[in-house]
């Protein structure tokens, strides 16, 4: 096993759990109502190992929102689909050093990084474009579905349509890209956005989301299937981008004082990697002013410092 003592690993780990549930700041995304609605009482972690050992503590069962979580994801089936040398023609991999969703493009005209908005957005319309966009909906979610190694995954229609009614925002980074060029040919800019929307509104649980990370801190392996769902480079250059640009505008201070890869995402989730070892997701809906989950982030602390996953660590 790669986690020998596996019993008293999770005896660790739930203590963390117990310190984080302490930590009461911050407040839900309340930019659409299904957001700030959410409970902030809810809080769960899920760990999965890469040989699938599995531990769960708290609100891991109840589904929420993958929000920016899908952005790694989506960027991974685009890399496993047609390379890097395709996707990079259309998105960067620089840290924008800016909001998730300013509308700003690099030198070249081209979104920073696939981890924001404007990145996500384009490579959204790089997921299987000739198809019909019903059947590439059904795609997307039968690829996540196999790299949870079959756990829940669904879709809140309400947030679907809530994103799309106070999209403005994503709409008119939408229409700045359009005018420099950023999308391929025929990408429809409507359909493109509300198919962003849509993967946004997937919704998982801790669960999900730790198998996912699994998958990822396994060269793409689902560590409880077997199965082989995402190329090695495509997750090798997930993981790079996700440790330089997962954590919004806290991801340098992430990756220094945490040297793992993450990406959050604004229902309160947060998928970390810890590569080849194991897969963890947090949740809990309350997000500090840089909107990482505030219990997440402790978590992720008091994670590495108390088992040296620091990517230096060690050396
Ligand atoms: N639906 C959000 C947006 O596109 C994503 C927010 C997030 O999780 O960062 O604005």
């Amino acid at each position: 096993f790669i986690i020998p003592d596996f019993i008293q690993f999770t005896e660790q780990i739930h203590d963390i759990y117990e310190i984080c549930k302490n930590d009461r700041r911050g407040k839900p995304a309340d930019y659409i109502p299904q957001l700030a609605r959410a409970n902030p009482d809810n809080w769960g972690v899920a760990l999965c190992t890469v040989d699938g050992q599995r531990y769960s503590a708290g609100d891991t069962t109840i589904p929420f929102c993958i929000q920016s979580c899908s952005k790694p994801l989506n960027y991974a089936l685009a890399l496993t689909d047609m390379g890097a040398e395709k996707v990079h023609s259309y998105v960067g991999q620089e840290p924008s050093g800016r909001s998730f969703n300013e509308i700003c493009l690099d030198s070249s005209n081209k979104p920073h990084n696939p981890m924001i908005n404007a990145g996500a957005i384009i490579t959204s319309s790089l997921l299987k474009p000739t198809l019909r966009i019903a059947d590439r909906f059904d795609y997307v979610h039968s690829q996540y579905k196999r790299i949870a190694g079959g756990e829940f995954v669904g879709f809140s229609n309400a947030t679907y349509l809530s994103e799309k009614e106070t999209a403005d925002r994503n709409f008119s980074l939408a229409y700045y890209m359009r005018e420099n060029k950023c999308f391929p040919e025929n990408a429809d800019l409507v359909k493109t956005l509300e198919f962003y929307f849509q993967l946004c509104s997937v919704e998982i649980t801790a669960e999900t989301g730790a198998v996912i990370a699994a998958t990822l801190a396994n060269g793409g392996i689902c560590p409880t299937t077997g199965e082989k769902v995402l190329t090695g480079d495509a997750v090798r250059n997930t993981l790079s981008l996700m440790y330089s640009c997962g954590m919004y505008d806290y991801s340098g201070q992430f990756a220094f004082k945490c040297g793992l890869p993450a990406k959050s995402g604004v229902a309160g989730a947060i998928l970390i990697v810890v590569p080849n070892v194991m897969g963890v997701c947090t949740w809990a809906p309350s997000l500090d002013e840089l909107g990482n989950s505030c219990r997440g982030i402790t978590f992720c602390k008091e994670l590495v410092n108390k088992f040296s996953f620091h990517n230096y660590d060690d050396l």
